[in-house]
Formats: structure tokens, C-alpha cells, sequence
């Protein structure tokens, strides 16, 4: 996949800008505030409809309009299209070829993208909660039927929390309501905790021998973490039975897979208590690299990448490592604010865009 062309219209701090884009590495390079990480954020939302800084939409539209758009030619094997994501202060609306798309599952998959910004660091030893965010972004990606269920997952399990806050108000132990909550969401979660699973087993395989590439001292291991013993519709209603009385005391779906967790190791031990920094970004490294060759396995083409600032912070071996492992094979879109000591074949021939106030 490829973005060929990006034009940006009253987004952040450009006015209106078109990039015309190399199929192979781009280095936007410039000074602080310029808008550097913008441009990458404007091809994240193209994939996701989302951004990767902000929740709130609205932060994206220009100082003082009214809207702004992204628009890109996007280029994959098997087809041409018209990307365009609209962002207004009623919201935001995405577009394939012209035609709105309602859905947000109907429109990811056109354009995969794989992030790795600074923050991502934190993704071994910060909380469980991100790395949960990791898997289901990712697995979105590549399988919209996990993307749709996972959101109705959300929207039962608030339902369902809301209704204990209820029951519990009315000093009740049950309900006929909450059976059928209860239900809904063990069915959803059997399904949910499968797919984990079986992405886990993928991302384990794969991000172990990127490891091995990047940094061949210990071996990585990725796990996913339940505390359901046995993965069935009926084993996980059980559970919900049982707690009904301690759900309706915390007036919230204390047990459920918005509480599992993945787990790395580094040789058995636990990377979240003992890896080091640079321990930590090869493990991030490896995750990301073993991601861009999963939506290959998955879809039959490699994603886009996105790197904000992170090739200046590896030493120079992980940098050749990583280069390599990109050659050629994915676009690449890297911010730097500088392109001295960056010594591959492959930066010497990319195309350098030089990023200034916006323009
Ligand atoms: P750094 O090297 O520090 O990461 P950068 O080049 O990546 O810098 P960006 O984050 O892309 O910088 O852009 C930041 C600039 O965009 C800031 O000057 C900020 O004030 C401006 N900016 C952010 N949102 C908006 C907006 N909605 N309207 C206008 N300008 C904005
Ligand atoms: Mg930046």
C-alpha cells in the first residue's frame, strides 16, 4: 500500500499544502512546532479516522475554521482510491472515491498504517490498558468483523454497569435484564478472546525473530493473560452467574477481557519489571516490525509505516537493522529534525521534505 499524494486542507497548522510522496521512504525534516508529526497524524487519520494525539476531533481543524480536511490518492494491489476524511465541529465524516462511507468498519482496511511514536515506549512497562488498545487496534485492522464486535462489546459492558448501578439502587440480586446482558456479552467475549489469542500466537511468532534480528541477546516472548480458565460461551456465563452479587456491590463487570493483559518476557523473565530502556525499545521495535509483516500474512500487502521521531534515538546498529528490514518493501514516513548521522543506502535515496511553519 502506498499514499501517492496528500492534500491538506485547514488541518492543525497548514492552511492548505499538497505532498506528492515517494512509494518507497519520505523524511519529513524540520525544526521544532514546525509540523512535522501533523503531516503524520493527517495520514493516521486517513487510515483510522482517528487521530493518535487527541480524542477531540475538533483540536485537528485549523485555528479559527469552521472545518478541514485530509484527502490522499492511495495506491494497493488491487485498486486506486480517494481517501478523504472530513473533520467539522459536528464531527467527522470519511469518504472512499467520493462516497460517504457511514461505518467506520466499512472504512478501515483501505489504507493500513503501522505507528510508532515516542510514547509507544511505554507500551511495556506502563499500564495494561495500552497494550489492550495495541491488540484491538491492530487486530481491527486486519479482521473488521473483531472491529465491530469489540465496539458492541463496549457499548453492552456500559450498558450492563449501568444497569448494576441500577439494580444495586433498587436493592436487587438479579434480574431477568441482566441474564440476557450477561448472555449477550459471554457470547461476544468467547468470540473476542479467541481472536486475541490466535493474533497473540502470530505476534509471538513473528516479533520473536524480529528480536532475534534486532538484538540477539535474549529471547522474546509475547502471551496473552485471561482469568478465564476456559474459553467458551458457557464457561464464561458461569463466571458471570457467580458474581452477580460482588458486579452489583461495585455496580460494574469487575471480571472481562477489558481486563486482560499481554505479557513480554525477555528469556522467562517478566519485561515489565526487568527490561531496561533499550531493552524496552527493541521490544517495542520488534512488535512494530513483526506488525507490519502480520497485516502482509493477513491481507496480502504490507502497511504503511509511520515513525515520529524514533530512528534519531537508535543507535546506529538497531537503525541499519531497521532500514534493512524496510527497504524497499513498505512507504515509510519518518520525522526527524535532523538527517546527520543517518548513514543507510536507502535514506541517502529517500525523499526529503523540508517542513516549515506549516507549509
Ligand atoms: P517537534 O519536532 O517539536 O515534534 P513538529 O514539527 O512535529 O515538532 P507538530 O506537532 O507537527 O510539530 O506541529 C506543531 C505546531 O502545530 C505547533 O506550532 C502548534 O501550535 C500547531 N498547531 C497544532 N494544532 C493546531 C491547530 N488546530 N491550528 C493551528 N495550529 C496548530
Ligand atoms: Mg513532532
Amino acid at each position: 500500500m502506498q499514499v501517492n499524494e496528500l492534500k491538506l486542507k485547514h488541518f492543525r497548522n497548514y492552511d492548505q499544502e499538497t505532498f506528492i510522496f515517494d512509494p518507497h521512504i519520505n523524511i519529513l525534516i524540520g525544526n521544532n512546532a514546525q509540523g512535522k508529526t501533523n503531516v503524520l497524524e493527517a495520514i493516521y487519520l486517513l487510515s483510522t479516522t482517528r487521530s493518535f494525539r487527541t480524542h477531540k476531533i475538533k483540536e485537528l481543524i485549523q485555528f479559527e475554521s469552521e472545518f478541514g480536511f485530509v484527502e490522499g490518492q492511495v495506491e494497493s494491489n488491487k485498486h486506486d482510491y480517494d481517501m478523504r476524511v472530513v473533520v467539522s465541529k459536528q464531527g467527522k465524516k470519511a469518504f472512499i472515491n467520493r462516497k460517504d462511507i457511514a461505518r467506520t468498519s466499512d472504512y478501515i482496511g483501505y489504507l493500513n498504517a503501522i505507528l510508532f511514536v515516542p510514547e509507544d515506549l511505554s507500551l511495556v512497562k506502563g499500564s495494561p490498558s495500552a497494550r489492550r488498545q495495541l491488540l484491538d487496534q491492530e487486530i481491527s485492522k486486519i479482521s473488521p468483523i473483531y472491529m465491530y464486535n469489540i465496539t458492541k462489546y463496549h457499548k453492552l459492558l456500559k450498558e450492563r454497569n449501568a444497569f448494576l448501578k441500577m439494580l444495586k439502587e433498587q436493592h436487587k440480586e438479579g434480574d431477568l435484564y441482566l441474564d440476557v446482558l450477561s448472555e449477550q456479552l459471554a457470547e461476544l467475549s468467547a468470540d473476542l478472546i479467541k481472536r486475541r489469542m490466535d493474533f497473540v500466537a502470530l505476534l509471538n511468532e513473528m516479533s520473536g525473530t524480529m528480536y532475534d534480528y534486532l538484538s540477539a541477546d535474549e529471547k522474546l516472548t509475547v502471551s496473552y493473560h485471561t482469568s478465564y480458565k476456559e474459553i467458551s460461551k458457557e464457561a464464561i456465563l458461569a463466571k458471570y452467574h457467580k458474581t452477580y452479587k460482588r458486579d452489583i456491590i461495585y455496580m460494574s463487570t469487575v471480571d472481562g477481557l477489558h481486563k486482560d493483559d499481554l505479557k513480554f518476557q525477555l528469556n522467562n523473565n517478566d519485561a515489565s519489571l526487568y527490561a531496561s530502556q533499550g531493552q524496552q525499545r527493541s521490544i517495542v521495535l520488534a512488535i512494530k516490525t513483526a506488525l507490519l509483516e502480520i497485516v502482509k500474512k493477513e491481507i496480502g500487502e504490507y502497511p504503511i509505516l509511520l515513525l515520529d521521531d524514533v530512528l534519531s534515538e537508535l543507535d546506529d546498529q538497531r537503525k541499519m537493522k531497521m532500514m534493512n528490514l524496510i527497504d524497499h518493501k513498505v512507504q515509510t514516513f519518518i520525522t526527524t529534525t535532523s538527517i546527520e548521522g543517518m548513514q543507510h543506502a536507502s535514506i541517502a535515496k529517500a525523499k526529503k521534505i523540508k517542513i516549515s511553519h506549516g507549509n
